[in-house]
């Protein structure tokens, strides 16, 4: 079968059925940026050679197993499985301004590990490949489209971390952003990282409108090695440069995203850690709660007055600073959660 995403081929496919290039551009077109779904993409091509052309093409990489929608706040977690019986999560975000956010993954579990994530805790099982990442999308506005909604921003924040699945994420991010296929602003794609140095400065070279957002969390190596295994890797000073590098090329702040959590990185120490870290980069700050996990109990959110607190000291020293709330803690949002859930039933079947 060849893949709906792999243009050279479909290409190849095309040009052996004899078909017109632009029915073949329309019918990607209607499937990827016009979310009009399987059946009315087919009608872009002669009615002589849908058959053999839906026979021989794989559309959808994933099978939707399970979804649930919060009933506080918009957010729907989805759960794939893939063909070799694995379970990946997305999420959908329905922002109050009435735009629509998609958190991907990029992996099956993960090999960083941090303390904090559910994922980390499944440990690396596998890659994703292009046509899972992508088919995430796909179905995701599938769904919206009863809505009236499609995915506006994208954000490589779900399961894995996307820097080891390089390869895959710019093929993924090419198609993410040409016109002809899903035809979203480089602008409205966002990278998490835990940061690795090297590919950071490869993704703002080779996509430089594409958003970076390193999630530091700790200032203090320490600490950071505590949280992240991997930052043991990579020390503090050797990110800074990476930062300075990634900033320079892309001509934007970097997203510093910083998990707050109680007596472990939100103290007076480690706020000044942060300043002196940050020094004269551009970043913006995310301040964001922490979605408690089972595996991790001794780990807790600081409590809101305190991060509203850290907050606005940042801001009076000058800084960027938002502070996020935390969409889906009802659906269990926090990353990998679900599927950890879903596992553990299923082994228990
Ligand atoms: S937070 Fe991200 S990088 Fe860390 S273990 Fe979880 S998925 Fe991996």
């Amino acid at each position: 079968m060849i893949d709906v995403h792999d243009g050279p081929r479909l290409d190849a496919l095309r040009s052996r059925l004899r078909l017109d290039p632009h029915r073949l551009k329309r019918l990607r077109v209607q499937l990827l940026k016009n979310h009009r779904g399987i059946e009315r993409a087919l009608d872009e091509l002669p009615s002589e050679l849908r058959a053999e052309f839906a026979a021989q093409v794989r559309f959808h990489h994933l099978e939707l197993v399970q979804h649930r929608d919060s009933e506080i706040d918009g957010a729907t977690k989805l759960v794939f499985r893939t063909d070799d019986d694995l379970r990946i999560e997305t999420v959908i975000l329905r922002a109050r301004t009435g735009r629509t956010a998609l958190c991907v993954s990029s992996q099956v579990g993960c090999g960083v590990g941090c303390d904090f994530c559910a994922t980390g805790r499944l440990g690396a099982r596998r890659n994703l490949t292009r046509g899972e990442v992508l088919d995430q999308v796909v179905q995701a506005n599938t769904r919206l489209a009863s809505e009236g909604r499609a995915v506006r921003n994208l954000v490589f924040m779900g399961m894995g971390e996307p820097l080891h699945n390089e390869a895959v994420l710019h093929e993924a991010l090419e198609s993410l952003t040409q016109t002809h296929c899903f035809d979203l602003a480089p602008a409205h794609i966002c990278v998490s990282t835990v940061g690795i140095p090297a590919a950071m400065v490869r993704l703002a070279q080779r996509f430089p409108r594409v958003r970076l957002a390193l999630s530091l969390h700790s200032a203090r190596q320490d600490v950071r090695s505590r949280l992240i295994p991997l930052a043991r890797h990579h020390d503090l000073d050797e990110l800074r440069s990476a930062v300075a590098e990634v900033t320079r090329v892309q001509g934007q702040p970097i997203m510093l995203e910083h998990l707050l959590l109680d007596g472990l990185n939100d103290g007076a120490e480690d706020l000044e850690a942060l300043v002196a870290w940050i020094g004269d980069l551009p970043v913006h700050i995310n301040l964001i709660p922490y979605n408690p996990i089972p595996d991790a109990p001794l780990l807790k959110s600081t409590p809101k007055p305190r991060r509203e607190a850290f907050a606005n000291e940042l801001k009076s020293r000058g800084f960027r600073v938002t502070l996020r709330y935390s969409l889906g803690a009802d659906v269990t949002a926090a990353c990998g959660q679900l599927v950890r859930d879903e596992n553990r039933r299923e082994a228990r079947r």
